[in-house]
């Protein structure tokens, strides 16, 4: 049975890393946060003490950070510009080790590793997910990896224990396109259902009735079905406890920069998503980061008095 390194055990990282668990293979987990190290190591996981003590000896190593400049520092080290002496992944795993990175971060950052990994003749992919804290604690997150053919076979088995659908939508590189195109659609999914809904609370409906009768029409989309940003209106998702939890603002704020800086690259258009992202770094500025992206609503809301 496989031995597998799982580093950044956040909102998203933890409960994947307990899936592992529960398929019965052996975990070796760090995080520079220890407490969510030890909710790993109640559910049987080991814990290291460096990221590098994890990784070496694994057949594979998973990491869950949150951009892309943690992902270049943790695999590349002192190769990585301005860390110092500091070891990187790529100097202490083996060459039959498979590298798993399912941060949503730059599709270059993924390329650079990828290409510093094969020098070695160890293979890395990426594997940005989508499905949210919920679908990382069900199990059934979407994979969308980039990489070889060869090294998105190899990553089945790891892959299919935290999740549902696994796509492979290239080479190195790949899955982060397809991630923020898709997280790019998201953001603008999110501000369009929660300008829809408080103009309906505005005229006196009711946003439970909207919602049901959106859901069904032709307005019908995830963040209606899954995720909907109206308090109340359906349970255990973060617009009913908070705003917390869930996928945050500052999050998806690096997703919508890094969406625009992959259209810059493309010359591509993206009205929808260059004010989407704007709408996104307004609310963070207004202290806003830390909570969940569904907070966005509150933008529409009138102020409370
Ligand atoms: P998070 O901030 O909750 O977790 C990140 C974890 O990484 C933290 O526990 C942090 O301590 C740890 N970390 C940072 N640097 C580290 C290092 N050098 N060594 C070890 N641990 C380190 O973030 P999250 O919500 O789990 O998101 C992680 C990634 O997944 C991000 O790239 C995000 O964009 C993406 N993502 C998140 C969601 C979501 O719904 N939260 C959904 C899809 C994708």
């Amino acid at each position: 049975m496989s031995t597998v390194a799982f580093i950044g055990l956040g909102n998203m990282g933890g409960p994947m890393a307990a899936n592992l668990l529960k398929a019965g293979m052996t975990v070796r987990v760090f995080d520079l946060v220890p407490a969510a190290m030890q909710a790993l190591a109640d559910q049987g996981a080991l814990v290291s003490s460096t990221a590098c003590g994890a990784a070496a000896g694994a057949n594979v190593v998973i990491t869950m950070l949150p951009a892309g400049k943690h992902v270049r520092n943790l695999y590349l080290g002192n190769k990585s510009a301005g860390n110092g002496s500091e070891k990187g992944l790529l100097d202490v795993v083996a060459g039959d080790t498979l590298l798993i990175d399912c941060s949503t971060i730059d599709a270059q950052s993924a390329q650079l590793v990828a290409a510093e990994a094969a020098k070695s003749g160890i293979e890395f992919i990426d594997a940005p997910v989508s499905g949210g804290t919920a679908g990382a604690a069900a199990g059934t997150l979407t994979f969308i990896c980039g990489g070889s053919d060869i090294a998105f076979e190899r990553a089945q088995p790891v892959l299919n224990a935290m999740g549902k659908n696994i796509f492979h939508a290239g080479g190195p590189g790949a899955g982060q396109i397809a991630k923020i195109c898709n997280n790019m659609l998201l953001s603008v999914l999110m501000v369009g259902t929660s300008e829809a809904l408080q103009m309906g609370i505005d005229h006196g409906l009711d946003p439970k009735v909207l919602s049901d009768i959106m859901k069904v029409s032709s307005g019908g989309n995830w963040t209606l079905e899954k995720y909907n940003p109206c308090p109340g209106v359906m349970e255990n998702v973060p617009s009913s406890k908070g705003y917390q939890g869930g996928f945050m603002v500052d999050l998806m704020v690096k997703d919508l920069g890094l969406s625009q800086e992959a259209a810059l690259l493309s010359n591509s258009s993206t009205p929808m998503g260059s004010l989407a992202r704007s709408l996104y770094v307004n609310h963070a500025r207004q202290g806003n980061g830390r909570r969940d992206f569904s907070s966005i609503f509150e933008q529409f809301a009138p102020l409370k008095k």
